[in-house]
Order: C-alpha cells, then sequence, then structure tokens
C-alpha cells in the first residue's frame, strides 16, 4: 500500500525568520518580548526566531501577532481546527463533497455504521462522518490505538472520488452495500483512512456470494483508478 504523510498535508509553513544574536538572548532575558521587537526595528514582514526559557522558537506570525502569548498563538495555528467564519459558516470543504455526501446520506441503499467496527464510539464511524460531510464540515478521526497502530485523532475533509465510489455502488451494485469506516477507526500507521481517501465495506452472505460481491467492489475501485484489497471486507483507496 502506497502511503500518504496526513500530517504533511496540514503542517504549517513557516515563513523565514532571522536567528536572533547572542546579544539578544541576553535582553530576552532582561526585557519583555515586545521592548525586544521595538530594540529589532521593522519586523513585519519577517519576525524573528525568538528564545523562551532557553528554548528557540520560530515565529510565523505578523508584528501584530507577537503580542500574544505564544502558547496562546501557536494553538491557534494547530491542523484540522475548522475555520468557521463570523457567521458560523464552515470554509473547510469543497461543495462536491458536500453534495455528494448528502446523497450518501439519503440513499437507503447504503447502510452507514454509526460504531467504528472495534465497537468504538467516537463520532468518527461511518454515518457521522457522512452526517458531517453533508453539512460542509471536516469530518472526525478516531484516536484509539489498535495492532496496526494508532489512529491520529483531529478531522480531515472526505475524498471526493472515495464518496463517489461509495455512491455509485449504493445507486448500481446489487449487492448489499454497508460501509464499515471512512477516516475513522484504527488502521495502518499511514492508512489512506486518515486523509478521508478510502472506505471500507462489508460482504455479506454465503462464502460464493461474498467472493462474487468482493469481486465485484474491487473491480468498480479499479475503474475509478483506485487500489483495494478483499478478505473480511473490500478495502478501496482512491488518491
Ligand atoms: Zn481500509
Amino acid at each position: 500500500m502506497d502511503a500518504i504523510n496526513t500530517r504533511a498535508d496540514c503542517a504549517v509553513a513557516d515563513g523565514p525568520g532571522d536567528v536572533v544574536s547572542i546579544q539578544e538572548i541576553v535582553l530576552r532575558n532582561r526585557h519583555s518580548l515586545e521592548s525586544i521587537e521595538e530594540t529589532r526595528g521593522n519586523t513585519a514582514t519577517h519576525p524573528p526566531n525568538y528564545f523562551i526559557n532557553g528554548q528557540q522558537r520560530q515565529s510565523t506570525a505578523n508584528s501584530a501577532n507577537l503580542n500574544y502569548p505564544p502558547t496562546l498563538r501557536l494553538r491557534s495555528l494547530q491542523p484540522d481546527q475548522p475555520r468557521t467564519l463570523p457567521n458560523g459558516a464552515s470554509t473547510s470543504c469543497s461543495a462536491a463533497v458536500k453534495s455528494v455526501a448528502c446523497r450518501i446520506k439519503y440513499l437507503s441503499k447504503i447502510s452507514l455504521l454509526k460504531r467504528n467496527p472495534s465497537g468504538v464510539i467516537d463520532g468518527a464511524d461511518p454515518y457521522s462522518n457522512i452526517r458531517d460531510a453533508c453539512a460542509g464540515r471536516k469530518v472526525k478521526r478516531s484516536s484509539y490505538t489498535c495492532s496496526q497502530g494508532k489512529a491520529p485523532g483531529g478531522t480531515t475533509c472526505l475524498d471526493l472520488k472515495v464518496l463517489q465510489y461509495i455512491y455509485y455502488l449504493g445507486t448500481t451494485s446489487r449487492y448489499r452495500v454497508q460501509v464499515n469506516a471512512i477516516a475513522g477507526a484504527c488502521h495502518s500507521r499511514r492508512s489512506k483512512h486518515y486523509a478521508g481517501k478510502a472506505v471500507d465495506l462489508q460482504l455479506f452472505g454465503s462464502k460464493a456470494t461474498r467472493r462474487a460481491q468482493e469481486k465485484a467492489f474491487r473491480a468498480a475501485c479499479s475503474k475509478r483508478g483506485g487500489w483495494s484489497h478483499g478478505g473480511t471486507h473490500v478495502h478501496c483507496q482512491i488518491v
């Protein structure tokens, strides 16, 4: 399985910073952050790295934000926090994702588990993922450990292609469609699930029926440019 570093997408891009001189480190121990900035002069475009309790921190903010306590400022730059406009509208995910998620939500042919296959209930189950995506929001990932690794927590947008795949199965397949996991549950460390780009689908019936269902679901995944595996369920990822 090829991998994705889900955190890489979320990394905060730090701007270039000047390295603070030794003299300034000494000054830093004597004066407040604000007074240091005054001695440095214009820092509006390239705020410096700075030290707190001997640890170097790299500033990512403009000079106005330097008035905030560093911990507060870093907290405000945490990835995966849904950005909310003053009127409460979310700017997180695309309108196309929202649209297909709503179609899946209201398509009775598709069953969406309301808990993770592990039994954990954490709001990252397929039903919650689709409900949140239909509302235009990022969806929750789980944050528990399993034999394969540890789910990272936080949130992600669901990917349009994997949603279109689920909807396609729900509208065309002769087999029952039950979604076991999308962004939630615990998987291998770099699983595409955590980026909202994979889905797990339940297999039903006799051994022969399950085999036929697996074949059909995997073929549909391949047809859409995805990669899949079978077994106890069908996993399809489309990147
Ligand atoms: Zn999977």
